[in-house]
């Protein structure tokens, strides 16, 4: 493998800009600017305004559920969907290994324990077969529950991530839902505009969480959703994000302990401006993912990412996977791009090898493990994409 071959490859997709190409970059090319201006000329930029149910049902058309709800960040999101989803503390939660942080922060924030799954190559996300032999010889179903033989304790939900916005594969998890007793909770913070057989993601949890952090593919600056199908958890998730407060013309009442969790106004202004534009991004992201792939096919030790053959990708992050043997040069690799002015990044250092983490239980993660070795990010905001001649 030839490192210098690679960074030029990269180059000729790229080009050769003279600043640095960052990871991923938001685009304000829309109106933006109008709608923000417009809170703060009329001062509605907190709890009140009407840009956050304007970017909730534009959330929801998109998507395709029932009933989206704007929030603070993905995390704060997340967190909200396994409280809804009847996660308790004690119980264990069934997530990948190979995720960013938040997921497994959020499930501890619940007082749940993180119960590590091993990923598959064809989508870098969670391994339905694997965990189904897993569970088959670690749990036991009792009435409609599931219980984990070893530690006797609850496994109430499994969280399977998007990796990179490419979806996992649902029907075997769904499948294997349904037989362990356990509740679908999609952490689809970078899938937004990804598709699993045609339906968008996050539509096939009981509950979905999105981010639209500064680097997702649209951003609010800071911000999330909670996603869901089903009205009443729907109408919770709005009450419990927002202090729990029963409507009333002056009186202060709370009827449970609920969260500040609510999207403000000038954030949802900022995400509706995103939102118009969100087809346009999806559309030059996908073509600059074509780019890479032409341009990655002859080129030895390494290979370009591309989407399972059931999906649609947004191709949030676009990544390349070296061969096995040439993950020794991982780090020289990083080195060079970085140093010639082409941001890369390796992923996240798995969540089990983190000292929060690091007592909780796991199956073989082997497969997460090469992963973690061979995966490199590279440039991916939609700027890049489309023709650049
Ligand atoms: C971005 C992200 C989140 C949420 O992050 P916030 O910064 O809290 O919006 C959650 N999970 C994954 C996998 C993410 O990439």
């Amino acid at each position: 493998m030839d490192c210098t071959k690679i960074l030029d490859t990269l180059k000729s997709v790229i080009g050769q800009a003279d600043n640095f190409v960052s990871l991923h970059e938001p685009t304000f090319a829309g109106n933006e600017w109008d709608y923000v201006k417009e809170c703060l000329d009329t001062g509605w930029v907190s709890s009140v305004g009407s840009y956050v149910d304007r970017f909730e049902l534009m959330l929801a058309e998109f998507t395709g559920v029932k009933r989206a709800i704007a929030v603070v960040n993905g995390t704060a999101a997340l967190h909200v969907c396994l409280i809804l989803a009847g996660v308790e503390s004690g119980d264990e939660v069934l997530l990948p290994a190979l995720t960013f942080v938040a997921t497994p922060n959020a499930l501890s924030y619940c007082g749940a324990i993180p119960h590590f799954v091993d990923s598959e190559e064809a989508t870098l996300g969670l391994d339905p077969h694997k965990l189904a032999d897993y569970l088959t010889e670690i749990a036991e179903v009792r009435g409609d529950e599931c219980f984990n033989k070893k530690t006797g304790r609850r496994i109430k939900s499994v969280v399977p991530m998007h990796t990179y916005g490419h979806p996992v594969d649902l029907d075997p998890l769904l499948d294997l839902c349904e037989r362990f007793k356990l509740v679908l909770v999609e952490d689809a913070a970078e899938s937004l505009g990804s598709y699993y057989k045609g339906k968008h993601t996050g539509q096939w949890g009981r509950l979905s969480a999105l981010s639209f952090n500064g680097n997702k593919v649209i951003t609010t600056g800071g911000g999330g959703a909670i996603l869901t199908n089903d009205e009443e958890l729907g109408t919770l998730a709005k009450h419990l994000t927002t202090t729990a407060k029963v409507p009333h013309k002056w009186e202060f009442r709370h009827d449970m302990v609920g969260y500040n969790y609510r999207m403000p106004n000038i954030n949802a202004a900022l995400g509706c401006a995103q939102l118009e534009q969100l087809p346009g991004f999806l559309q030059r992201k996908r073509e600059l993912a074509e780019n890479y792939r032409q341009a990655f096919v002859d080129v030895d030790g390494v290979r370009f990412f591309s989407e399972p053959e059931y999906a649609r990708s947004n191709y949030w992050l676009n990544a390349l996977l070296l061969d096995d043997a040439n993950c020794d040069k991982r780090d020289e690799l990083l080195t060079l791009t970085n140093g010639s002015g082409v941001m890369t990044r390796p992923t996240w250092t798995l969540m089990h090898k983190l000292p929060m983490f690091n007592d909780c239980p796991r199956m073989d993660l082997s497969i997460a493990e090469n992963l973690e070795r061979r995966l490199i990010n590279i440039p991916s905001s939609s700027s890049l994409g489309g023709d650049r001649a």
